[in-house]
């Protein structure tokens, strides 16, 4: 299929296994899956990877959904959506894969072994004693307790007596195979150096991963499998389940995502990246259910959905151009997946703050006043919607954050206790008190207290005056500020009223 063609047989899934919190890079790959199945108007599907019991973590799989909903992707089929292929759930689907670890047993791709994990166990110590490494192989699958070498009678009576088995694949040996990946290209592995990986485990009646996988995407009728680069060592025996099963015609188109690389660029991005350098490494946070430990989130981190999407985007994806900002809906039209790269994308907490920043500046102040009002409550003012929307917008282009708001912007709503000494020394000095005292004066007698009367006014008075505009303009937004700091001081006195104005140019006058 090209790119950038429309194509509703286009299936993808994002397939992850509930073990934890997602992690930036999971989103991403979720992320890409949903791009691409967009573009292409096909279907997105969640299927949830359960099927290691001992790695099921409770909370794990509300966390995914939450997270990509958070997100604005949006799921065609999945354990909550439904569909026409569920379950989505794999272990909800149990019955379906013993039948298909048999048939590669019946055709000679796979086997049962029953040594005990103590027999494998000791089979590894010995092998390291002797300066080895064990690998359950084609070298030593010959001797061990397994179906190649024992009966059939014998295999059943120890099946009938319930002694515990696996099936695992028979690797062959020597092979290369060829594999097509549309990020790496052509990659070709020996598979002299693969094991003979379990497929099935009696012992829990369960699949592992690689079966899941392969069964699930053949019967869901998966066309492209996008994932993390480190599934590509998965890949060859992914290749071969395909072909053992004679599903290669149709087996799916494969992406490997690059790496998410620490800010460094030295390494995989990990938790603890995270907390060392203070930024979150998951779409929410997360308190671990075992430990009561607690992460960080983007989005309790004041982090807008559409930046966090946005600046995900571009982590291992490029659009060829130098635009930077996308929506949801313009990332849908641009991506492709022969413009994601193969070297490893570096993660970097500036540049996750900047596009925030930069979301900030758009939103709209309705928006940004509505966010605004619960930290002012936390400070006891209340004010209606439209005072918070106003102040909002005269101090977004400053913030990054909407927490930030109130560090920018609390003198609307209380008097200075203080004054910054630092610009006490530089400008509540010579002439500029007189000056800020004729300055109160005329601003009491002046009826139209509009940010636009009000410049009028002040700047009249400097230019007839003769005053230095910088002196005046700095005294004055000391006395009402506290500091040097702040947005246009005509929008300050407009917003906080007469009254408050020159009740807060008497305390200046009276106290600095
Ligand atoms: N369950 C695997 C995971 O947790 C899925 C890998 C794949 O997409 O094949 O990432």
């Amino acid at each position: 299929m090209k790119e950038n063609q429309t194509d509703t047989r286009v299936r993808v899934r994002f397939a992850p296994s509930p073990t934890g919190p997602l992690h930036i890079g999971g989103v991403r790959t979720a992320l890409y899956n949903y791009l691409f199945a967009r573009r292409h108007g096909g279907t997105f599907i969640l299927r949830i990877e359960d099927t290691d019991a001992a790695r099921f973590v409770p909370g794990a799989e509300e966390y995914i959904n939450e997270a990509l909903a958070w997100c604005g992707i949006e799921v065609d089929e999945g354990v909550r959506e439904g569909g026409p292929h569920g379950p989505y759930r794999q272990s909800e689907r149990r019955e379906i894969y013993l039948q298909y670890a048999l048939q590669l047993v019946a055709a000679g791709a796979a086997y049962y072994a029953f040594d005990t994990p103590e027999a494998l166990e000791a089979l590894r110590a010995e092998t390291e004693a002797r300066g080895g490494t064990f690998a359950y192989n084609h070298a030593v699958r010959g001797l061990l307790e397994t179906s190649l070498r024992l009966s059939d009678d014998e295999v059943r009576a120890r099946i009938e007596r319930g002694d515990q088995w696996v099936i695992r694949f028979r690797m062959p040996e020597g092979e290369d195979v060829v594999m097509h990946d549309i990020v790496r290209g052509e990659v070709v592995v020996n598979t002299s150096a693969l094991d003979d990986k379990v497929l099935f485990k009696s012992a829990d009646g369960l699949p592992t991963y690689h079966l899941a996988n392969i069964v699930d995407d053949h019967l869901m009728e998966i066309t492209h499998v996008i994932r993390g680069e480190e599934w590509l060592p998965s890949l060859p025996l992914h290749y071969l389940l395909y072909r053992a099963f004679g599903w290669s015609a149709t087996q799916p188109v494969f992406a490997h995502l690059p790496l998410l690389l620490k800010p460094s660029g030295q390494g995989k991005l990990s938790k603890r990246d995270g907390d060392k350098l203070g930024f979150p490494v998951f779409p929410l946070s997360w308190r671990d259910p075992a430990t009561g430990e607690v992460s960080r989130g983007y989005r309790e981190d004041g982090y807008f959905p559409e930046a966090f999407v946005n600046m995900l985007a571009l982590l291992g994806w490029n659009p060829g151009t130098e635009q930077e900002i996308f929506s949801m809906e313009e990332l849908i039209e641009t991506f492709s997946l022969d413009r994601v790269g193969k070297s490893g994308a570096r993660f970097s907490p500036d540049k996750a703050l900047w596009f925030n920043a930069q979301y900030m500046h758009t939103r709209s102040d309705e928006e940004l006043g509505r966010l605004f009002l619960p930290i002012l409550s936390e400070h006891g003012i209340s004010v209606g919607l439209d005072v918070a929307a106003r102040v909002a917008g005269l101090v977004k282009t400053r913030a990054t954050f909407v927490s930030d708001f109130w560090d920018l912007a609390s003198f609307f709503f209380v008097a200075p206790a203080e004054y910054e000494q630092k610009t006490v020394e530089k400008y509540w000095k010579g002439d500029n008190p007189e000056r800020v005292r004729e300055v109160r004066s005329t601003l009491a007698a002046l009826g139209d207290f509009s940010a636009a009367s009000l410049r009028e006014t002040v700047q009249g008075l400097i230019a007839v005056r003769e005053w230095p505009t910088g002196q005046v303009m700095n005294a004055l937004r000391l006395a009402v500020v506290g500091a040097s700091k702040g947005p246009d001081m005509f929008d300050i006195l407009e917003l906080i009223g007469k009254a408050e104005t020159l009740r807060r140019l008497d305390r200046a006058l009276e106290i600095i």
